[in-house]
């Protein structure tokens, strides 16, 4: 059976990455940074009824050695690591005039290095296995810019050229690299905006609608399986046509 791991998956788009991942037959590894997301919500059982292993590691993916220590532990409970989804990502929103130090290198940490701290040690694994995915979850924000995030548009184009360098350095070890780009995504990330902010989101949206978890794990599932064979160092924007 083989295993995937998606960081940040006690909810939102990494709970719906890790369903549908489950529901393609892989063996699950969720993570979080705090056990009290997983004792909150029933996904372990979600996925547990799938027919699929499903198991939770508490690790903070901004901290290199707890990753070591979380790929470790998910290699020797579930043997492979065939699939690495590197999701967990945080906003601290503010214009750039306002923007604390804190709060840019907070984002950096946990959207960025993360991908590094990550994808070295799952990475290691899938060398030596010689075969591997890998999807970063990158952002409409790092691709075009967006006022008011400076720090989160600097990781997610960051995790691009990322992707790009992991596609070349890991291809002829049989290892894919892509990322996948979502617009606005209905999620407790996005229920935090304004009305206001809400409204005037739509009217760029060639869709006119905020796309679903449900979405967004489609693709990354695509990504995943024996039809993406081919498909490497790519971006994938999701967003219902908000950039054309
Ligand atoms: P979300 O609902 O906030 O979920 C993110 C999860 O990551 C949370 O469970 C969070 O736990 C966890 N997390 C945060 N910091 C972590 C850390 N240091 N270590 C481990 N886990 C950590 O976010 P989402 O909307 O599903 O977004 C998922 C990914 O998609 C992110 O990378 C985001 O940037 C990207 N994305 C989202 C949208 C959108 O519209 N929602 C659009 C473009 C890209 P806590 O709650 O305990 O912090």
């Amino acid at each position: 059976m083989a295993t995937a791991i998606i960081t940040g998956s006690a909810r939102g788009i990494g709970a719906a990455i890790a369903l549908r991942l489950a529901k393609d037959g892989f063996d699950i590894a969720l993570n979080d940074i705090s056990e009290a997301m997983f004792e909150n919500n029933d996904i372990v059982e979600q996925i547990k009824a799938e027919g699929v292993m499903c198991e939770y590691f508490i690790a903070d993916v901004s901290n290199y050695a707890d990753c070591e220590r979380f790929v470790k532990e998910v290699k020797a409970k579930f043997g492979t690591i065939d699939v690495l989804v590197n999701n967990a990502g945080i906003t601290r929103d503010g214009l750039l005039a306002r923007m604390s130090e804190e709060n840019f290198d907070t984002v950096i940490a946990v959207n960025q290095k993360s991908v590094f701290n990550m994808t070295k040690h799952a990475g290691s694994v899938m060398m030596k296995q010689k075969s591997g995915r890998i999807v970063n979850l990158s952002s409409v924000a790092g691709l075009h810019g967006n006022p008011g995030q400076f720090n989160y548009s600097a990781s997610k184009a960051a995790i691009i050229g990322m992707t790009k360098t992991v596609a070349k350095e890991l291809g002829s070890r049989g290892i894919t690299c892509n990322a996948v780009a979502p617009g606005f995504i209905k999620t407790p990330m996005t229920d935090k905006l304004t009305d206001a902010q809400k409204e005037k989101i739509l009217q760029v949206i060639a869709m006119r609608r905020y796309g679903t978890v449900e979405e967004i794990a489609g693709v990354v599932s695509f990504l995943a399986s024996k039809d993406a064979s081919y498909v490497t160092g790519q971006v994938i924007e999701i967003s219902g046509g908000l950039s054309m």
